[in-house]
């Protein structure tokens, strides 16, 4: 969190009576259960510092956080809090500690340490090919289903054996398939970073004793949020001893739908006697409108365990509903506000230091709602950035990249093969490929392996088998180059030749029909040069431009991290720019001024009432308004000082726009009504920004900049 807390206490400063507690527990199982802003991470955080103070190693302490980016904000606080030592503790999301463990250990499973993560696209391809269809919906539905098998700890064997009907006994066959090929490609799935750890760790005896040692407490942020997998790796890892903290909020367990389980907070005292439950009642965050406001809307939800909370900063101004007549009215009204609240004259009464543009963020349901505010946001020159949306490692261009790097490191990746033999384009046409790729899967071998295999030329021409040969010996001499490439700067000067060798930048200008699109793409992929560079250490520059020495690693061990990185920059928390987030990922932040966008029937709460949705009863309907209600009071909660909410008079669903009715989130929050007017002085900023949208940059500026943004 880059901001100050509300009170404006520096981030080191003191913990209350309960804090303290949860902090100092130190030799036992503790669940520290609270509402929003009630600083739980904050004991996390500490509670590192304190196991240091007492003894333990960095080393032994692993913190374990929801995203990269809650983890690279621990990692900044544990430093403020602790200094250098921070560094050696171990803080990462439940992911990245899969990665490190099969890196370690996954040999006894049959994996080799440079094994590829497959990401999602990679995913549907397989299981299209692994299923005989052609159709991505169909792949991804069974992407799905396959996902929720491999949560639940089943593999293909057992998901036949159960199978209810010929549908589901189909699916388990292309399962086995699709496994056999991850095998085969030396690749896993985001699910088997945490499904297999699981299985190294139950059936390896010594794999187990050798982590439980190593690891002297374990603490997880945002438990509530863990699925069933997860707590059996966390009470594996943790052994008997039962040495963890784990912090959580029933209220904003918000990842049902991904197979999150709030019986992972029931279990706990029940598979843990000695558990020490710490609850925390005092809200730092938000003033006691915004906080009356979150608890009136969580009210209606059944209770798991009962929770008050308070705040002592005060009433602060009152939550407004914007009412707007669609998205575009919506998207000027929130500039206004922006520029209203930056303009000051309103917040005598709550202070009025809270004027960067990082001091705003935009919160909505779904990542589409975006586009309307990019826009208005870049013609009023509002900074901003989007987070949990496409991310930087979604795009193209750097997939493609992404594809020839995973190559390097693990020769048997298949899917990765394809895509840089086929990107940029270098004369081997489909036929040679699709004749490689059945000679390789009759002699079991990898397409890389069969490159070199004496047998081709039966199956190929001696032009085709001389084609694919240049192709094998370059990737070699560039595995070879980047095993031996160190530092920062000799990784530009690597990069800098491979994309030259490959002739990438008049790929991406050949591809493109317009130039400004392909420029916006070389440009991000001299971003990602630049990153990956930075990453291999020795002599470089941080965004202040001060040159630090950092710890020198090889481009290849630097490639080996790539795959499980979902956003450029870790730091990008520090930049002066507006957030616009999903309320997804918004979990866990906090901002001075909020405004929660599209709080409109059907959006949030999302399509109740879809029609046909498998298996959709009363039941399961109620099950999810609670969910939507728990994404609702996440997103109140993220406020420190102002919230606004706005609704859709008109919105749009599909090609048609229909009247929109306010969420029923809205009445829930039990807004006093006369705290709801509209400000006139609104009224006059979004006249000026009509005014300005006239004024608009040429339509050029504006392709380059969508272009930039991926959209
Ligand atoms: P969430 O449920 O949203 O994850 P949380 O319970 O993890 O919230 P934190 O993010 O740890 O809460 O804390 C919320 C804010 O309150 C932060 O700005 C934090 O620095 C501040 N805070 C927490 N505890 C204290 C305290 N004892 N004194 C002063 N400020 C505090
Ligand atoms: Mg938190």
């Amino acid at each position: 969190m880059s901001t100050p807390s509300p009170s404006g206490a520096p981030l080191a400063s003191g913990l209350n009576l309960a804090q303290q507690e949860a902090v100092n527990y130190m030799h036992g199982p503790c669940l520290v259960l609270a509402g929003a802003g009630s600083g739980k991470t904050r004991v996390i955080t500490h509670k590192i510092g304190r196991l240091i103070q007492a003894g333990l190693k960095p080393e032994q302490i692993a913190a374990i956080t929801f995203t990269n980016k809650a983890a690279a904000e621990m990692r900044e606080r544990a430093k403020s809090l602790i200094g250098k030592s921070a560094r050696g503790v171990l803080i990462c999301t439940f992911h990245a500690l899969g990665v490190r463990m099969l890196r370690q250990d996954g040999g006894v499973l049959g994996l080799k340490p440079q094994f590829s993560i497959l990401d999602s696209d990679d995913v549907t391809s397989i299981l299209k090919d692994a299923g005989g269809s052609t159709d991505a919906a169909t792949a991804r539905q069974w992407q799905w289903a396959i996902s929720a098998w491999k949560n639940n700890g089943l593999n293909a064997e057992q998901a036949e054996a159960q199978a209810a009907n010929d549908e589901e006994r189909t699916l388990a066959r292309i399962m086995a398939r699709y496994e056999e090929r991850l095998t085969a490609y030396q690749s896993v799935d985001f699910d088997d970073l945490i499904g297999l750890p699981l299985k190294l760790l139950r059936d390896h005896a010594e794999v187990r004793e050798k982590w439980q040692a190593a690891l002297g407490h374990v603490l997880v942020d945002e438990y509530q949020d863990t699925n069933a997998t997860q707590y059996e790796v966390l009470k594996l890892l943790v052994g008997e001893r039962g040495r963890f903290t784990a912090v959580g909020d029933d209220d904003q367990s918000i990842y049902g739908w991904r197979g999150a389980t709030l019986d992972n907070l029931k279990r706990l005292p029940v598979d843990y006697p000695a558990l020490k439950v710490v609850k925390l009642e005092q809200n730092y965050r938000s003033t006691s409108a915004i906080l009356r406001a979150a608890n009136n809307v969580i009210g209606p939800n059944p209770k798991l365990y009962p929770k008050t909370l308070f705040s002592e900063l005060g009433e602060g101004e009152p939550v407004r509903v914007l009412d707007c007549d669609g998205e575009e009215h919506e998207a000027d009204r929130v500039v206004a506000r922006i520029q209203s609240l930056r303009a000051g004259g309103e917040l005598q009464a709550v202070g009025s230091q809270y004027k960067d543009w990082k001091d705003f963020s935009v919160l909505y349901r779904a990542n589409h709602q975006a586009r309307v505010f990019e826009k208005a946001f870049r013609r009023a020159q509002i900074p901003y950035k989007v987070s949990g949306g496409q991310s930087f490692f979604d795009r193209a261009e750097i997939k493609d990249l992404c594809g020839w790097l995973r190559l390097l490191t693990n020769n048997d990746d298949d899917p990765a093969f394809m895509r840089a033999v086929t990107t940029p384009k270098r004369g081997i046409g489909h036929t040679t490929l699709q004749a490689l790729g059945t000679f390789a899967s009759q002699y079991k071998l990898s397409l890389f392996e069969s490159l070199f295999s004496n047998s081709l030329g039966t199956v190929l021409p001696a032009k085709a088998v001389g084609s694919l040969h240049e192709f094998g010996r370059f990737l070699n001499e560039l595995e070879y180059r980047a095993r031996h490439t160190v530092g920062a700067e000799d990784a530009r000067v690597f990069l800098t030749d491979w994309l030259k060798d490959i002739d990438y930048e008049r790929h991406l200008y050949d591809a493109e029909d317009s130039e400004t699109v392909a420029a916006a793409r070389w440009s991000n992929v001299m971003d990602f040069c630049d990153w990956m560079a930075q990453r291999c250490g020795g002599q470089i520059e941080d965004a202040a431009g001060t040159t630090l020495e950092k710890e020198r690693k090889s481009m290849l061990e630097v490639i080996q991290t790539i795959a499980l990185l979902s956003t450029i920059s870790e730091r990008e928390g520090e930049q002066d720019v507006v957030t616009l987030s999903t309320l997804h990922a918004a979990k866990g932040l906090e901002w001075p001024h909020v405004m929660l966008i599209g709080c409109v029937e059907g959006l949030l709460p999302f399509k109740l009432d879809e029609e046909n949705e498998l298996g959709s009863n009363a039941e399961s309907i109620a099950q999810r308004l609670q969910e939507e209600r728990r994404l609702m009071y996440v997103g109140i909660t993220r406020a420190q000082r102002t919230l606004a909410v706005s609704w859709l008079k008109r919105r749009k669903k599909g090609r048609e726009t229909i009247a929109g009715t306010p969420s029923r989130f809205i009445a829930e929050m039990g807004l006093d009504k006369t705290t709801v007017k509209e400000d006139p002085r609104e009224k006059i900023r979004a006249l000026r920004a009509e005014f300005a949208k006239r004024a608009a940059d040429s339509a050029a500026a504006q392709a380059l900049a969508e272009a930039k943004t991926g959209h």
